[in-house]
């Protein structure tokens, strides 16, 4: 990534010397830094005041990745001749520094002044892109912003023209883009976005802060006009779906995210429904988002964005693990309930507990071989009630197992674990006991079995029996699937 570009010199203005000609023995091709260090070193001695003796010096020391060296060097030689290519040299010793600290050496604020100082020396589009790049690591995406639109000014073909500075620039203007929405600084954020859409032409996830700006703003006009520029596609329809549905017409917003559901194969249309259709109630209370019709509608477009994802990547697992419980349990709610088992975090989540009566306190056990990896035990257990707290903690633990997947066991009694993070787990080894905290109407255990995208699978479990409720002969339950019109006995 370092490139120091050595500028022709000419030495006309120079009494030759010995020391001059022999430059060209040290430099490219040769490249023989460490030798012409001493040597210009003496020449520095013997003639201080010829000015480029330091910029031979300079440069050596900066091939050399000795930046301060260099560039005080080639600072000296500015300081006595202030010609073009002696300024060319001092503005890549910058550069080439500032480039250095950000990537060898991981120092992106330091790195800030340099490129600075590069800048006001040569006005090189790479300069700016680069000064980007570390503005936006250093958080300063307004900033960033500018960067980069300067360095385009410069040189239109910069992407296309520059190893790297495409993903550079894609980078920070996501990150960017984040940002400036969080900060609701909307007037920097159109520009970076239009700036985006420019150059890395309509890509949906720029246009995605652009609607919601102008959603923000209620200009619903701009609005129009950017869903009339898109080409028909399910984004397309979900956006149309959003208008219709911020302009209160909910059965024509239907019509287009059904519309947006059959266009596309991709699971991220219908998470993106249910996602906004879930936003709409947020506000509400437990009781009425379970039965608001919104609600309802977000639970059915998430289900099939399950659907299409597990279609998309295909979940070949068999390990089969152990219940969590050992007497006798029921499912409360299983896959795709409506009261958060739904969508790819949610969906194949179990809220299991004793079939009859109060299982507060009751044991739970690892699944399975593992290590813990992370648990919160101290949030106090909720009375048990309908109106639940949207706000409060669960007490939950997390077991890595093998092939990357976790089990998390939820709503767990406050303080009944003595486990610690780093803790290596056995297969059914006592871990807690059921509890009531977190967002729960009453105690019963939360289970799932995550990746680390926090994406939910089906689990299967071995030596687990079931019957139905209705009649009293037990069998092997067939690909550990539970459902909720069963008794299930462990079977140890
Ligand atoms: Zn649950």
């Amino acid at each position: 990534m370092i490139v120091f570009v050595f500028a022709c010199i000419s030495l006309y203005s120079v009494e030759r010397t010995e020391y001059l000609e022999k430059w060209s023995s040290y430099f490219t091709p040769n490249n023989k830094y460490n030798e012409a260090i001493p040597y210009y070193q003496k020449a520095i001695q013997e003639y201080p005041e010829i000015s480029w003796f330091y910029v031979f010096l300079g440069f050596s020391h900066i091939q050399m990745s000795e930046f301060p060296e260099g560039i005080q060097n080639l600072e000296k030689a500015y300081s006595m001749e202030a010609s073009e290519s002696i300024r060319d040299n001092l503005a890549f010793a910058y550069y080439g520094y500032a480039n250095h600290l950000v990537f060898k050496k991981n120092k992106i604020k330091e790195s800030l002044s340099y490129y600075q100082k590069s800048i006001d020396l040569k006005n090189i589009p790479i300069f700016y892109n680069l000064y980007g790049n570390a503005l936006r690591l250093n958080g300063e995406h307004e900033k960033a912003y500018r960067a980069f639109q300067k360095s385009f000014e410069l040189d239109p073909e910069l992407l296309k023209s520059t190893a790297g500075a495409e993903e550079n620039f894609r980078e920070s203007l996501i990150t960017g883009l984040a940002h400036l929405y969080r900060d609701k600084n909307y007037e920097v954020l159109e520009s970076y976005a239009n700036l985006g859409r420019k150059y890395l032409h309509n890509r949906i996830e720029i246009l995605d802060y652009l609607f919601k700006v102008y959603l923000d703003k209620k200009d619903f006009d701009s609005y129009r006009k950017l869903l009339n520029s898109l080409e028909d596609s399910g984004s397309k329809w979900v956006y149309a779906g959003i208008l219709s549905f911020e302009e209160s017409k909910e059965s024509e917003a239907n019509k287009f995210f059904e519309k947006a559901s059959k266009s596309s194969k991709s699971y991220k249309i219908d998470k993106k429904i249910g996602d906004f259709l879930n936003e709409k109630i947020e506000h509400l209370n437990y009781s009425d988002q379970m039965n608001s019709p919104i609600h309802i509608r977000s639970v059915s477009f998430h289900s099939k964005s399950v659907k299409k994802y597990f279609k998309e990547f295909p979940y070949k697992q068999n390990q089969k693990f152990s219940p969590p419980l050992r007497n006798e349990f029921c499912i409360f709610q299983g896959e795709g309930g409506k009261s958060y088992h739904f969508g790819l975090y949610g969906h194949y989540s179990y809220d299991i507990g004793l079939c009859e009566g109060n299982s507060m306190g009751e044991k739970i056990y690892s699944i399975g071989d593992g290590k813990v990896i992370k648990i919160i035990i101290g949030e106090k257990d909720q009375p048990i009630q309908s109106k639940v707290d949207l706000k409060a903690r669960a007490n939950t633990i997390w077991i890595q197992h093998k092939n990357n997947l976790i089990s998390t066991y939820s709503h767990i009694k406050q303080n009944s674990s003595v486990l610690k993070p780093g803790q290596i787990i056995k297969k059914g080894q006592e871990i807690a006991e059921i509890g009531n905290s977190g967002i729960s109407a009453g105690p019963h255990l939360h289970f799932s079995l995550i990746d680390k995208s926090g994406t939910t699978y089906p689990v299967r479990f071995s030596n687990l029996k079931s019957r139905s409720r209705e009649s009293p002969n037990s069998e092997s339950v067939p690909n550990g699937i539970l459902k909720e019109s069963e008794i299930y006995t462990p079977d140890p």
